[in-house]
């Protein structure tokens, strides 16, 4: 096959690469993107498990780069379910023309940098090559589905199921009794649809996790409309915010009020629902204290929702900071285990040893399924990069460089990879915002560089090692800040056997971040080194 050329690759049709296309698309560069999946929508399009739905409301989970857009869609509901979001992801597609210049089915396998040329060149699965300018990594931050390596597991006889690689057609559990491994967001989530449909579930939990109540409903054309009617101002106010979205920050300290003044705060957050509970003060990641308090109360909210008074402790997050590991939020989970036909097997203390042709032993006790459903995460943040070989200046590795953890200038890019940016990578806001909105700007960002670079005939661009290192130590700092650092989450590679454990993204918040790229603009693209057109062109 003959090697291609073109000014961008983008890695990855999901909410990021749509956006990257249309806008690089708009500018006149020539662009190409791969993606994996036969369809667009990124972790929308493999996350069809049973209840998969955004914790982030739908009006503020959406694009707002495009006015007509925002008005003429309308969201079912309150907090939308993964259809409605997989359909918005088809829709954007087809209004504005994308599917012609993506390549579905189709993994890159390399993407080496070629000093001579200044250019990428990439390979894919299905043997294609092509060599462009700029690499852009919109593979998303949790992409790579983890089944843990568990003894025995070729043996079983059964099905078994990831939730993020869920089967297209669906799955009916009807009649059947069936595992669940793993209690996050994905478990959480799916447990209570498995539930009513399955005649047995099993739940195999190794840490309980706090989890808060959607209050679901259905959107109201009143609701909806307010957003439209006011989309500018709102949109903005979600771009300063510290996660992407407007949550009615209280201000003050959960310490500076009286417990019965807490508990009516928490009592009325728990009732509206959603994430914003952990807004109710402005300490609860800051201070262990604070945090306490809140974590308490969902502690007490789980011993009034389960009957069974053992079960009830067994689901209760003692251990660690509410929202240290990802808060999950739900439809029904806790009350799932007030059914008969659910059971709660701890396995914090006793591992699953090993899975047999039929089920599975954890201390000397088998079970028989007829189905596994693992939830049991995934290799975020660097898990995709990593399956891709990545090789920048005189064959640097990315794997290598990134041993001890990732290392990145702002998230975006990093030395010894020039022209590779990352969209929403490690070192950036990420997954502790609204990904969409950090999507937004790092697209925004990286497509003004471009043109930036192509005004001023610039044909590489570069991190230097200082500004990296002066920006890893920032995220570090700013994590140990807080109480994240005190779960053994995914955000700190814990649930990976042997990742190194390094608090992953920038807790700095969306506005700060946002701010901070703002200014290394202003300053004239300050901890980043350019090479222009005239000594390159030779190469060419
Ligand atoms: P996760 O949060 O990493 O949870 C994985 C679960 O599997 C944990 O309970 C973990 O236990 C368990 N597990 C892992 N390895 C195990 C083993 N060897 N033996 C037994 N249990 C094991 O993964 P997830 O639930 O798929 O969620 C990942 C992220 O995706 C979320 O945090 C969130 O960012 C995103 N997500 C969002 C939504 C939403 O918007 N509502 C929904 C789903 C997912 P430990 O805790 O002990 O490690």
């Amino acid at each position: 096959m003959s090697e291609q050329k073109c000014d961008v690759v983008i890695v990855g049709a999901g909410f990021a690469g749509l956006y990257l296309l249309h806008r690089l698309r708009g500018l006149g560069f020539s662009t190409r993107v791969f993606e994996t999946g036969s369809g667009v929508g990124g972790t929308w399009y493999w996350n069809r498990y049973p209840g998969a739905r955004c914790d982030v409301e739908s009006m503020q989970y959406s694009y707002s780069f495009s006015e007509e857009l925002e008005q003429e869609w309308w969201w079912p509901e309150k907090f939308s379910a993964q259809p409605d979001i997989l359909a918005y992801a088809n829709h954007v597609a087809d209004r504005f023309d994308l599917r012609r210049d993506i390549d579905f089915d189709t993994t890159v396998t390399s993407a080496h940098f070629d000093e001579g040329k200044r250019r990428w060149a990439m390979e894919t699965a299905t043997g294609e090559q092509i060599s462009a300018r700029f690499c852009i990594m919109a593979t998303g931050c949790i992409s790579t589905a983890q089944t843990p390596d568990f003894e025995g597991l070729s043996n079983y006889k059964g099905a078994t199921y990831h939730t993020g690689n869920w089967p297209h057609d669906g799955v009916d559990f009807t009649g059947q009794r069936i595992a669940v491994i793993g209690t996050g967001s994905s478990g959480i989530q799916a447990i209570p649809v498995l539930a009513e449909q399955a005649d047995h579930v099993t739940v195999f939990q190794r840490t309980p996790n706090y989890s808060l109540p959607t209050q679901n409903q259905p959107m109201t054309a009143e609701y909806a409309q307010s957003w439209k009617d006011n989309y500018p101002a709102l949109r903005e106010e979600q771009r300063h915010t510290g996660k992407g979205s407007i949550r009615d920050l209280n201000d003050e300290s959960a310490l500076a009020v009286s417990a019965e003044d807490r508990d009516a705060m928490y009592t009325k957050r728990w009732a509206v629902g959603g994430t914003g509970f952990l807004s109710a003060y402005n300490d609860l990641i800051f201070s262990r204290e604070a945090n306490e308090t809140a974590a308490e109360f969902v502690r007490n909210q789980i011993r009034a929702t389960v009957r069974d008074p053992q079960v009830a402790e067994r689901l209760v997050a003692k251990d660690y900071p509410i929202g240290a590991k990802r808060i999950c939020v739900d439809s029904g989970y806790f009350e799932t285990y007030n059914r008969d036909n659910v059971a709660l097997v701890d396995i914090s203390e006793a591992p699953i040893e090993r899975i047999t042709d039929s089920g599975l032993v954890v201390q000397d006790q088998s079970f028989d399924f007829d189905a596994i459903v693992f939830a049991t995460g995934f290799d975020a943040m660097t898990g995709t990069l990593f399956k891709i070989d990545i090789q920048g200046r005189a064959g640097a590795e990315l794997r290598t460089k990134w041993d001890a953890g990732p290392r990145t200038y702002l998230g975006l890019m990093c030395e010894s990879f020039p022209n590779m940016f990352m969209i929403t990578g490690p070192g950036s806001p990420s997954v502790l915002s609204n990904m969409i909105v950090s999507i937004e700007q790092h697209v925004d960002l990286v497509t003004d560089t471009l043109v930036h670079m192509r005004d001023r005939n610039l044909v590489v661009m570069e991190p230097t090692l200082e500004a990296e290192d002066d920006w890893v130590e920032e995220v570090n700092a700013a994590a140990y800040k807080t109480v994240y650092p005190a779960a053994a989450s995914w955000y700190m590679g814990a649930n990976i056997p042997g990742k190194p454990r390094i608090f992953m993204p920038y807790i700095g918040g969306v506005g700060v971040y946002r701010k901070i790229c703002e200014k290394m603009v202003a300053d004239g693209y300050k901890g980043f080194r350019f090479e222009s057109d005239a000594n390159a062109a030779a190469a060419e």
